[in-house]
């Protein structure tokens, strides 16, 4: 398993999965995740309706923990390649991070990369999950992938390439000097 940081738009990133950075109700109502549903329905509200459905469907409740998941169809992404879009939900921090919010990162990662074996895709990109409106600090979010990717690749299954996707260029370049 290969993991990659790179610099672009996630609604757009050709990997068979993208992932959501999602609030618990799946509302959609900013940063990624607004630019998720509209680039993938059109219509944010009509997104969120199916987000909604499908995590009624999945998990039969209307609010997901750290680690669960809701898969929701690329509907206009795949156009791109995508085939799903991933919904997890990465802890809030408002500046503050320590071994609670880690652990519900990690769970949050994990659960999107267990749900990518399980449909048997081989890519998959993630946004930086808690590190916009969440505000946890973007380098431990990204040691938290790298550990978190670095253990669940020695186990053998279809996923062959992760993606974390930096949407600035401050943000990438901040990423890459993270070891
Ligand atoms: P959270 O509430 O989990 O912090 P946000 O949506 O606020 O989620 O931000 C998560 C990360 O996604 C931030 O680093 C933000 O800059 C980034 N981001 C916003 N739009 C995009 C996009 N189109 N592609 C990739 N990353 C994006």
């Amino acid at each position: 398993m290969r993991f990659e940081i790179v610099r672009g738009d996630i609604t757009r990133f050709p990997a068979e999965a993208i992932v959501n950075a999602a609030n618990r109700y799946l509302e959609h109502g900013g940063g990624v995740a607004y630019a998720i549903a509209k680039a993938a329905a059109g219509d944010v509200r009509e997104y969120i309706r199916i987000s909604k459905e499908a995590m009624r469907e999945q998990l039969g409740k209307s609010s997901i923990e750290h680690g669960e998941v809701v898969v929701t169809p690329a509907i206009r992404l795949e156009q791109y390649g995508i085939k799903y879009v991933i919904h997890t939900v990465g802890p809030y921090c408002g500046g503050v991070w320590d071994e609670d919010k880690k652990e519900k990162l990690k769970k949050a990662i994990l659960g999107a990369l267990r749900k990518a074996e399980e449909l048997g895709i081989r890519s998959i990109a993630f946004p930086a999950v808690s590190a916009g409106i969440y505000g946890c600090p973007l380098e431990e979010v990204v040691k938290t992938f790298k550990e978190v990717v670095g253990e669940f690749g020695k186990e053998e299954g279809s996923v062959e390439r992760v993606y974390l996707v930096l949407y600035s260029k401050e943000d990438y370049e901040r990423a890459l000097k993270v070891t």
